[in-house]
């Protein structure tokens, strides 16, 4: 069990200790695991740690699900995105069967349903330039199991959704995919890893203390928590990490805007998109659309140079919703990584502290993978699938 070195043995499943000497310290001052960050990826490594059996307390200074991993669209596509395909579709599929698993387990566990369901999508092309991009990876995705893929034109595309624009040349329309809302996503998984033995904690970390070259404890504005191992999910805030572990974390975030809208019409049976835009009706009745890719610094304010664009997108993919009235506007920020991989692993030169970050635009498909590898890792020292590309130590 890598990284848990303060404590040899593992706490078992029911949380009762053989010695009792032992369970005292645990319980008067410490997890063998401290996670900082209440995002997706932290929570998600808190979960899979109390499936292993492992006692975690994670650190957050806002609250739970309170940034990117609260409000974001949810939708849980594998097919493509930054690094897909390549290193990061192995995360994505593990991320998929996750969430598959996730969607039977966690409504019984916790009573929060979280929304998972299958929805198909329809990407749009409008120029002839946009058809050839879309049409690259099509081979690929197409011998993907578990997924239909398929080049539709235009009447189909029409065929498939009538209020789409009629100005659009194609587009590719992919079975297999599917969505959760975010916000009760992380709910029920928060409260299903309370339910092994984490705790959440309120708190803003400044660094961490170590002896020897491994970490001993983490620090706060105004307490030490001891620990075996610390795991630093800090989402955009990632760069914060460098001074705390003399590591390059080349992290930074990356602004998106999400309109709900009251939209006539019936719902939308798919998730229609279009160069990175999307929109769809979601379980609670409303059109989600967006989105923006912003370099505004840590600013979450959502703006109304932000609103008139993902309208005018929204527009030019299906113009019949004109009328759509805003029922909320959000923002949020994605960590992006300068390759724009996630930064997934132990950190070199530091014993018992690992890095969980930048995964962009897919941090809610990714999040689940992204924890259980790094639970994994603290367990066994070796996960299910390769994360050698995302070292956290490759940027020198
Ligand atoms: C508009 C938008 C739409 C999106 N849509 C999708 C989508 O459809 N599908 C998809 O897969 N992904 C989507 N994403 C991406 C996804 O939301 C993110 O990749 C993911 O939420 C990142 O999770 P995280 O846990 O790394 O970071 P976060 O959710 O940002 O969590 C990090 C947490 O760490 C805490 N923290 C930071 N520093 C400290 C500290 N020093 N002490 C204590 N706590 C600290 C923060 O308060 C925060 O709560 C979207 C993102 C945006 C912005």
């Amino acid at each position: 069990m890598r990284g848990v070195g303060l404590w040899t043995e593992f706490i078992p499943r029911n949380g009762q200790s053989e010695h009792s000497g032992l369970e005292e310290i645990l319980n008067a001052s410490s997890s063998e695991v401290v996670i900082v960050g209440g995002g997706i990826v932290g929570i998600a490594t808190a979960y899979f740690l109390g499936l292993a059996g492992v006692r975690s307390t994670v650190v957050e200074r806002d609250s739970v699900g309170s940034h990117a991993s609260g409000f974001a669209y949810g939708g849980l596509s594998p097919l493509a995105g930054a690094g897909i395909p390549g290193p990061v579709f192995p995360l994505a599929r593990e991320g998929m069967r996750l969430h598959r698993e996730l969607a039977r387990t966690l409504p019984d566990e916790t009573g929060v349903s979280t929304e998972y369901r299958m929805r198909p999508s329809l990407s749009l092309a409008f120029t002839e330039d946009e058809v050839r991009e879309a049409r690259k990876p099509l081979g690929w995705q197409q011998e993907q199991e578990g997924y239909q893929v398929e080049w539709v034109d235009a009447a189909r595309a029409r065929e498939i959704e009538p209020r789409v624009s009629d100005e659009v040349l194609g587009g590719v329309y992919v079975e297999g995919g599917a969505e959760v809302e975010p916000y009760k996503f992380i709910l029920a998984l928060t409260q299903a890893a309370e339910k092994l033995g984490a705790t959440v904690r309120h708190g803003n970390v400044t660094g961490l203390k170590t002896d020897g070259g491994r970490v001993t404890a983490i620090v706060t504005d105004n307490t030490e928590i001891p620990c075996g191992s610390a795991v630093l999910a800090l989402g955009p805030w990632g760069a914060d990490a460098s001074s705390w572990t003399g590591l390059d974390v080349p992290i930074r975030p990356l602004k998106g805007q999400i309109l709900r809208l009251q939209a006539p019409g019936a719902p939308f049976d798919c998730s229609i998109g279009w160069a990175g835009n999307y929109a769809n009706t979601k379980m609670d009745g409303l059109l989600w659309t967006g989105t923006t890719e912003e370099e505004a610094g840590f600013d979450e304010n959502p703006t109304t140079v932000a609103r008139d664009k993902i309208m005018a997108s929204l527009l030019k993919m299906i113009p019949s919703l004109l009328d759509a009235k805003l029922v909320q506007h959000t923002a949020c920020l994605r960590p992006l990584s300068v390759d724009g991989i996630p930064i997934l692993g132990a950190v070199p030169g530091l014993e018992g502290v690992y890095m969980a970050t930048g995964a962009g635009r897919k941090g809610i498909l990714l999040g689940p993978g992204m924890g259980k590898a790094i639970a994994d890792l603290i367990v066994k020292d070796a996960g299910d699938f390769p994360i050698e590309p995302f070292n956290p130590g490759r940027f020198g």
